[in-house]
């Protein structure tokens, strides 16, 4: 047995030098060694428990900023580092400063610090893909929103995703994960309130090296839900969605996904028009979105599992293979 398991000699030797030019070292995948069977969804439940104590998350405050260090720290636990991204805007409620968070695998030391060369180094290497949430809580002032699922739920599947990834490397190393800020509008969407965090990092993305920028982007929003059910809005990109069904398929997780027959404006918006196709994995259809009922007791761990090891499935089965780095 060879890490390959028992594919024949012959085989190995045509298999290998294809392999090593088209995937990189790791990529291939190869099922003793895939992740997603190692993502847990008591765990995630947990990490939206740990938000939640934060109280409101809300752009601007200080809550969040506690938020960002909190994220920060687990994150570095598993040899992920956090950069922030941090720019003003105004808004219907005067100027805000936001801060999105990039999140690049490292590795090695326990605590994910790291000298200041290696930290140049990870932030210029090419990635193949961007996996993302936003972090923030919608504000309102008649009460107190704590957002288990909008967006606790799907920044805990984030971090889990961190939590195995870091189990396999070379994988880990070929993403970017990124939260972003001010989703939510003050208002509501307009070309100038809501999607603060991806309109900005869309823009900036257009200054990295062409060579450097992701092939794709998968973009969670809630997906917390007992009730789970999943639909794409009409505008992710075809083959995106395609492999989102076969990795559900392979996993008898089918039934909890399905196509939206309306566009949704979600942060994959400005990612799309910014060259980067991007898929958006959203349940719109949550009776407790935006109001207080949402909360711990209307989320499941079973949904948080089914949606992030289908998302981890597409990703180490379907979407590195076959790109070319
Ligand atoms: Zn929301």
């Amino acid at each position: 047995m060879n890490k390959f398991g028992n594919i024949p000699a012959l085989a190995l030797l045509l298999f290998v030098p294809w392999a090593l030019s088209a995937c990189g070292e790791g990529l291939v995948y190869d099922p003793a060694s895939a992740v997603h069977k190692d993502f847990s969804g008591q765990q995630a439940l947990q990490q939206v428990q740990l938000q939640m104590q934060l109280g409101p998350r809300v752009a601007g405050s200080n809550s969040l900023e506690k938020a960002r260090l909190h994220l920060q720290e687990i994150l570095a636990e598993w040899g992920w580092q956090v950069k922030r991204q941090a720019f003003k805007k105004k808004t219907p409620e005067g100027e805000i400063e936001f801060v999105n968070l990039r999140v690049r695998f490292v590795g090695g030391t326990a605590d994910g610090r790291t000298t200041d060369v290696e930290n140049s180094q990870i932030w210029q290497r090419p990635v193949l893909g961007v996996v993302c949430s936003h972090y923030e809580s919608k504000k309102f002032e008649a009460f107190e929103f704590s957002g288990a699922n909008d967006p606790g739920s799907s920044v805990a599947v984030l971090l889990e995703m961190a939590r195995v990834m870091a189990g396999r490397p070379a994988l880990a190393k070929k993403l970017e994960l990124v939260l972003f800020d001010g989703e939510e509008a003050f208002v509501d969407y307009t070309d100038t309130d809501g999607l603060y965090g991806s309109r900005y990092y869309a823009q900036a993305l257009q200054q990295w090296p062409q060579k450097s920028r992701p092939r794709w982007g998968v973009l969670l929003d809630m997906v917390g839900d007992k009730d789970l059910a999943i639909r794409v809005p009409a505008d992710s990109p075809d083959f995106l969605v395609g492999k989102l069904f076969k990795a559900a398929d392979e996993l008898g997780l089918r039934k909890y996904f399905g196509l939206g027959i309306q566009r949704i404006t979600d942060d994959h918006v400005p990612l799309n028009e910014a060259g980067i196709p991007t898929i958006d994995l959203i349940d719109m259809d949550y009776a407790y979105w935006h109001t207080p009922g949402d909360t711990l007791d209307k989320l499941s761990a079973e949904s948080l599992q089914t949606v992030g090891q289908v998302t981890l499935l597409m990703i180490e089965k379907y979407l590195l293979d076959k790109s070319e780095l």
